[in-house]
């Protein structure tokens, strides 16, 4: 998780990375230093006309940020909102561009967005060439940490995004197949440069376009999807922990399914035994690892399709021991503990319960009602493996809740893991949205 109060990379008076040993380019520099700054008496949105600079040396637009912007951005903030750009640029969208403070000197290089309300982000801080060898470099580094940290997996995410240096692109591999999201202009753009580097890198058989993600309608783009190269059969099979697992590519949830959530599934197969219940199971990723050690595993999913498709799975790895429940499962906790049932391992992993700021109240009161439910289902020495993968909702505010959850259920509750997203999702430092899936592992006495 992002500390607050860790020291930036640059603090912000200190100069900028400058563009090589070259000045700031501006149309008819004349090679001498552009004006002082106003120091710190300057407002961070100036008032006086706002110097307008032309291409850079290397041809690539320029854009001005203000001195928040400036700040923010020495700060390490990968993100740069559109607040804090002077002025308004005339560009499509989708550019890679240079950034600049308002004497002209380099910032780093970041792509473009015109219409959200996130103006750049960061691809580098320094004044190199953002082309193909560029994004293989990336893509190859990106590749790097999967190998060593995941060695002889062959599912997990291959790009993440700007925690991998590449902001708007998600690639996710499940066995021979990938599946991908491009999620801005600047990647959208870019789509056939990215499929023959991940052709040439992966040599995956097929690749899947799931661009269809509600965030694509911030930039104005449309809702996507198909097959972007080779083939891709209906049904694709991959292995996680001791289970298999059945995925439809085209109409799966997100690329398929949830490898965020792969580490915590095999996890919650290390804990569970005795009666176990996965709840909010979509393909029943909790449900299939819990049944290699619990006696009885019960797996509560809303949609009847997914549950079907639990069915499969289930069969697939020749349980005999999981039962499949369509059924809302705020209901099913309900009657469990009516109906005075016990399980000695309980998950829960709903959908976000808030998409934004404004539904975290409600989202709180959803996970309570959840947690103390599953708290008093739990028999004494069971486990409870609980999960939110709303972003609006931090560690500690998960926490508190399931602190009044536990005091409202009466139990004593042991913290025995906070877990997160596997290594293939890394956290971006500075970047909070990329820490958004809160995972604990406890122990209801
Ligand atoms: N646990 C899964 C991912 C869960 S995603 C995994 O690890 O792979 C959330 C799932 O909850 C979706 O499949 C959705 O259909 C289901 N869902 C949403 N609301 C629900 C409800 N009220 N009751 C039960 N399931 C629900």
């Amino acid at each position: 998780m992002n500390s607050p109060g860790r020291r930036p990379p640059t603090s912000s008076n200190e100069r900028p990375a400058r563009a090589g040993s070259e000045r700031p380019a501006r149309p008819g520099a004349s090679g001498q230093r552009p004006p002082r700054p106003q120091g710190d008496r300057a407002p961070h949105r100036t008032t006086r006309p706002v110097r307008q600079f032309g291409p850079g040396p290397d041809g690539l637009p320029q854009l001005v940020l203000t001195r928040r912007g400036v700040e923010r951005w020495a700060a390490g903030h990968p993100w740069i909102y559109r607040v804090d750009l002077e002025g308004t640029p005339t560009l499509e969208g989708g550019e890679v561009v240079r950034v600049i403070d308002h004497r002209g000197w380099l910032l780093g290089k970041a792509f473009y967005s015109q219409t959200s309300k996130i103006a750049l982000r960061a691809l580098t801080l320094e004044d190199e060439p953002v082309d193909e060898e560029f994004f293989r470099r990336r893509l190859d580094q990106a590749d790097a940490l999967r190998r060593h940290t995941l060695p002889g997996e062959k599912s997990y995410r291959v790009v993440h995004a700007e925690s991998d240096g590449i902001p708007g692109l998600i690639v996710d591999r499940y066995g021979e197949y990938l599946s991908v999201q491009f999620l801005i202009p600047a990647t959208e753009k870019r789509k056939e440069l990215f499929t023959r580097l991940l052709v040439e890198q992966f040599k995956p058989k097929g690749i899947m376009n799931r661009s269809d993600v509600g965030v694509r309608g911030l930039e104005q783009l449309p809702q996507e999807k198909g097959v972007l190269y080779g083939e891709v059969p209906p049904t694709v099979s991959y292995a996680e922990g001791l289970v298999n697992l059945h995925i439809d590519l085209l109409n799966g949830q997100k690329t398929g399914t949830f490898l965020d959530q792969r580490d915590n599934h095999v996890r919650a197969g290390h804990f569970a035994f005795g009666e176990a219940l996965d709840c909010f199971s979509y393909l029943g990723g909790f449900a299939l690892q819990m049944a290699t050690r619990a006696k009885h595993v019960t797996a509560v999913e809303i949609s009847e399709p997914a549950a079907e498709q639990i069915r499969g799975n289930v069969k697939l790895n020749g349980f005999q021991n999981v039962e499949v429940v369509a059924a809302n499962a705020f209901d099913f906790l309900r009657d469990a503990v009516d109906e005075g049932k016990r399980f000695d391992t309980i998950v829960l992993d709903p959908p976000s319960f808030a998409k934004n700021k404004d539904a975290i109240e409600g989202a709180m009161r959803g996970y309570k009602e959840i947690n103390l439910r599953a708290m008093q289902l739990l028999r004494p020495g069971g486990y409870l493996i609980t999960a939110s993968c709303t972003y609006h909702v931090d560690e500690a505010r998960f926490e508190e809740m399931l602190e009044s959850a536990a005091v409202d259920a009466k139990r004593r509750v042991q913290i025995l893991e906070r877990r997160g997203a596997g290594m293939d999702h890394p956290v971006l430092m500075r970047l909070r949205e990329t820490r958004y899936l809160k995972c604990f592992v406890l122990r209801v006495l």
